[in-house]
């Protein structure tokens, strides 16, 4: 994603601190008290500009949302949508490194991990930062309640190919695949802005579901 200098993000995301959590480890443990609920938490890995997990949260209240993003010139745009969608109750944003999850959550604190059109990282010496390695399986598997699942949706055939032997050599259970999600899309897919772009250039829309086993 190509980033751009966005000098006022900074303040813009400080004064929205019920949206963008200032202080994610102080919650570890204890999201029902974010939340004022005991509903499912759902995180997005990679969330990018927060279609996706805006659109989630719209379409599914009784479960709680947390978009996960690295900058601050990206998470602001998910902030600007979150905002004008007057903030839905069930939706948090963190603007932190998916490879410290374990900073902010307990074991069993996330009921699931989505993983949207994750950067590719193609270059062999880059594989450990792909966010499918089993290094960041561990991670999740160390949030995640016992038997959680992942998501994952690309457009990157590579990086689909790769998943599925990462998740197969972690020893998780493959429940779902499609190598055209789009041919036979489903009523309930919400589109990120990447599957947007990608599929209008017609590209297949690979998706999977994957489970930790116990
Ligand atoms: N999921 C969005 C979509 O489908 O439109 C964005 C896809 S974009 C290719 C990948 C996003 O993941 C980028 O915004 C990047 O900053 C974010 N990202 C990559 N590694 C990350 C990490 N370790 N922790 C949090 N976010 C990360």
């Amino acid at each position: 994603m190509r980033l751009k200098h966005k000098p006022w993000a900074a303040d813009y995301i400080q004064e929205h601190p019920d949206v963008i959590i200032p202080n994610p480890e102080h919650y570890k443990g204890k999201w029902n008290e974010v939340f004022g609920n005991d509903n499912p938490i759902h995180i997005e890995v990679g969330t990018g500009k927060g279609q996706f997990v805006l659109g989630m949260a719209l379409q599914n209240p009784d479960i709680n949302y947390i978009g996960i993003e690295l900058f601050d010139s990206v998470i602001v745009c998910a902030l600007e949508k979150i905002v004008a969608a007057d903030k839905p109750s069930n939706l948090r944003l963190l603007k932190v490194d998916g490879a410290k999850l374990e900073e902010f959550f307990g074991k069993g604190d996330v009921d699931r991990v989505y993983l949207n059109f994750s950067d590719p990282w193609p270059k062999v010496r880059h594989a450990k930062r792909r966010l499918t390695h089993g290094g960041f399986l561990k991670i999740y598997e160390n949030v995640l309640v016992d038997n959680g699942e992942i998501h994952f949706k690309t457009d990157n055939r590579g990086l689909f190919e790769y998943s599925l032997v990462s998740m197969n050599e972690y020893g998780m259970a493959l429940k779902y695949v499609s190598l055209d999600l789009h041919a036979n899309m489903p009523e309930d897919n919400i589109m990120t802005e990447y599957e947007e772009r990608f599929s209008k250039l017609g590209q297949p829309i690979y998706r999977l579901e994957c489970q930790f086993k116990t």
